[in-house]
């Protein structure tokens, strides 16, 4: 299994996930064509994507999904809340509605040789969910749009093998930046996103043995940089109580806006 983060970042999100024949995306969230430059690095044709996960309906995870759909048929998967919300607004436009399947939180299924687990997380949208996947004996997650983790959530991210986490701000950076207060709020509210810090505690708490690979995704142009968002899940990480440390597996910040390095699983 290979990952590659076509783009991850507040402005825009597609992640692509394959083996030797096929694959699927998590998320359309740029253009039509920046997704086709991506399926290229991820080395896939866009006929062998088995299908679109999405998470939830805020337009940096569905603005290519209309577009991109029209052009390549590929089946979609979303709760039924998303589905509904997506088919209602006017950003996807005209769109075969036979392409859209029901999934649910907690509720396993098959995408061609991927086992793919929807799992709920707390964010201001519809019905939003990340996504476990796995294939062989391997296993990772997308994970990223949450306002804060719980038991539940470090459940359905025990025993991975690779990981994207979301790692979106710099409290202080936020605190004293430019957005409105009521912006602010909403961010670092339970409803929405992972600070660094946050990050680094929750993969104190996930790392294990086989957790080989960790991209840190979804970083605020506004109030991040790459650089500090790698340091401070690094600190937290080697501060915290597991018994691993942040060299024990590859982390690297996912490229906001072209594709990152593909990861080995
Ligand atoms: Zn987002
Ligand atoms: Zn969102």
């Amino acid at each position: 299994m290979k990952i590659t983060s076509i783009a991850s970042g507040s402005s825009g999100n597609s992640i692509c996930v394959t083996n030797e024949k096929e694959g699927f995306l998590i998320d359309a969230g740029i253009s039509k064509k920046r997704i086709e430059e991506g399926l290229k690095v991820a080395d896939i044709a866009p006929e062998n994507l088995k299908g679109i996960l999405i998470t939830h309906e805020h337009s940096d995870h569905i603005k290519g999904l209309g577009v991109f759909l029209r052009k390549y048929k590929t089946p979609v998967y979303a709760t039924g809340k998303t589905i509904k919300y997506i088919l209602s607004s006017s950003s996807v436009g005209k769109v075969d509605t036979d392409l859209f399947f029901e999934i649910g939180p907690d509720k396993e299924f098959k995408l061609g040789e991927f086992g793919i687990r929807p799992f709920r997380v707390s964010h201001d949208a519809v019905d939003p969910v990340a996504y476990r996947f796995s294939e062989n004996d391997k296993a990772a997650a997308v994970v990223t749009d949450l306002g804060y983790y719980d038991d539940y959530i470090v459940d359905n991210l025990k025993g991975l093998d690779a990981v994207l986490l979301e790692s979106n701000h710099d409290v202080n950076m936020l605190q004293t930046g430019p957005y409105p207060y009521h912006l602010k709020q909403r961010i670092w509210g339970n409803k929405g996103h992972l600070s660094n810090e946050t990050a680094g505690r929750l993969l104190d708490t996930i790392a294990g043995e086989r957790l080989k690979n960790v991209i840190l995704g979804h970083l605020s142009n506004e109030n991040n940089y790459p650089e500090l968002a790698f340091e401070a899940v690094r600190n937290e990480v080697n501060a915290g109580i597991g018994q691993y440390c942040a060299n024990d597996f590859n982390l690297v910040v996912a490229r906001r806006d072209m594709p990152s390095d593909t990861i080995d699983v």
